[in-house]
């Protein structure tokens, strides 16, 4: 059976994915299982969707009703689950307004519109240049995949979208000089370089970022795909830096599970966007969006204290490991400088009942965010004991 699986899996499911050798076939929590009924400590959450872990009753229970009630309905109607979404999120950001899409990579192109056309409504038509950063990671489409500042992912796919340039990551002289391109319309920034390897942008350099835009009226725009929705122990990774971003961007553990992004717009924003300069079909979806208004409101001090605890924690365990370099990152999003190749950390946990990610040379850890105090003790001592052997 698993090994049919895995043989269709390869004949039918087309190349683009590397996958480990393992069959999940269910999840309660922050535990998983494969077909053989090997249990696992899930510290990757889908990468970082799983907001409270698999099967979740109060978010069951919300993803369900609604799914009894209307599964879909178009953006030609009014659906409440959407309306309520938006309000929440308002309320929690004190940003104005939000366009709803499917993933990480549609918030980022709705991001890059408003910036191109907040630039070009103002100052003309040339003013659609979005500076990123290097080593950022933006998304899959021709647009985002141009938007993220790694090579690797530059050579296929010729000609990409015009209009990014890539300034070093901290490096507050380069990004004023890139900033001096009159056409300059936009900043899009990760404040934790995710896939690029967990790198934390420094308070300061934000902050210098920051100023620099507000003066020249360039877009401080945040991607917020990963860092968002309380994984870093604010509701949104901006809030830990005190940002007032123009634009965030959103998606990943959003709707817990479901796929849905999000783009937020402030005051200067709101409008930038009119009627029929975007849309998505399935966009503000009422069952992804019941599964996003039950996560949100779940993300309150609490929740968020849990988190920043928790991350502390893990990182007072590792940091002293002789086998650990360095651990970055904020609450639950923890990159994790290991000797050991950390592919081969991520392999041997697998066969120890353990899932963690890696960014580039790093482990990377992205538990749900109410994963209960002893399985994420467990999850460290197996941890612990791979990098000691
Ligand atoms: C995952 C990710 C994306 C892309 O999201 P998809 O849902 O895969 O399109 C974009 N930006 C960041 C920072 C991400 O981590």
């Amino acid at each position: 059976m698993t090994e049919r699986i895995k043989q269709e899996d390869r004949q039918y499911i087309a190349n683009t994915y590397g996958r480990f050798d393992l069959l999940l076939t269910r999840g309660k929590g922050a535990k998983a299982w494969d077909d053989a009924g090997k249990e696992y400590i899930d510290m990757g959450a889908g990468i970082a969707v799983n907001t409270f872990g698999y099967g979740d009753d109060e978010w069951v229970r919300a993803v369900t009703d609604q799914l009894g009630r209307l599964q879909h309905a178009s953006n030609l109607y009014y659906t409440e689950p959407q309306v309520l979404l938006a309000k929440l999120l308002c309320e929690k950001t004190g940003m104005e307004k939000v366009f709803f899409g499917n993933s990480g990579a549609e918030a980022n192109e709705c991001a890059i519109k408003t910036a191109r056309k907040y630039g070009t409504d103002k100052y003309g038509p040339e003013r659609n240049v979005i500076i990123t950063l290097k080593d950022s990671f933006h998304g899959r489409t021709i647009t985002t995949l141009a938007a993220t500042g790694q090579d690797a992912f530059h050579t296929h796919f010729t000609p990409f979208t015009e209009g990014f340039v890539h300034a070093a990551p901290n490096d507050l002289a380069a990004m004023e000089e890139a900033m001096e391109n009159p056409r300059v319309c936009a900043v899009l920034l990760e404040l934790i370089q995710g896939e690029g390897g967990l790198r934390v942008l420094d308070p300061d350099y934000v902050k210098g970022v920051a100023a620099l835009a507000k003066e020249k009226d360039i877009l401080l725009m945040i991607d917020e795909v990963q860092t968002g929705n309380g994984r870093t122990g604010a509701l949104y990774c901006y809030m830990n830096y005190g940002l007032e971003p123009d634009v965030v961007s959103t998606a990943k553990g959003l709707a817990g599970g479901l796929p849905m992004g999000a783009v937020l717009f402030n005051g200067k924003t709101r409008a930038t966007l009119g009627a029929g300069d975007h849309g998505s079909t399935f966009g503000g979806n009422p069952v992804c969006a019941a599964g996003a208004l039950s996560v949100i409101d779940r993300i309150d001090d609490a929740l968020l204290a849990g988190v920043r605890r928790k991350g502390a924690y893990i990182r007072e365990k590792l940091e002293k490991h002789p086998a650990v370099g360095s651990v970055s990152g904020m609450g639950l999003m923890l990159g994790i400088q290991t000797k050991k190749d950390a592919k081969a950390v991520c392999a041997r946990a697998l066969e120890k009942g353990l899932l963690v990610l890696t960014a580039k040379d790093k482990v990377r850890l992205l538990p749900a965010l109410n994963i209960p105090d002893p399985l994420l003790e467990e999850g460290l001592e197996i941890l612990q004991s791979i990098l000691d052997e």
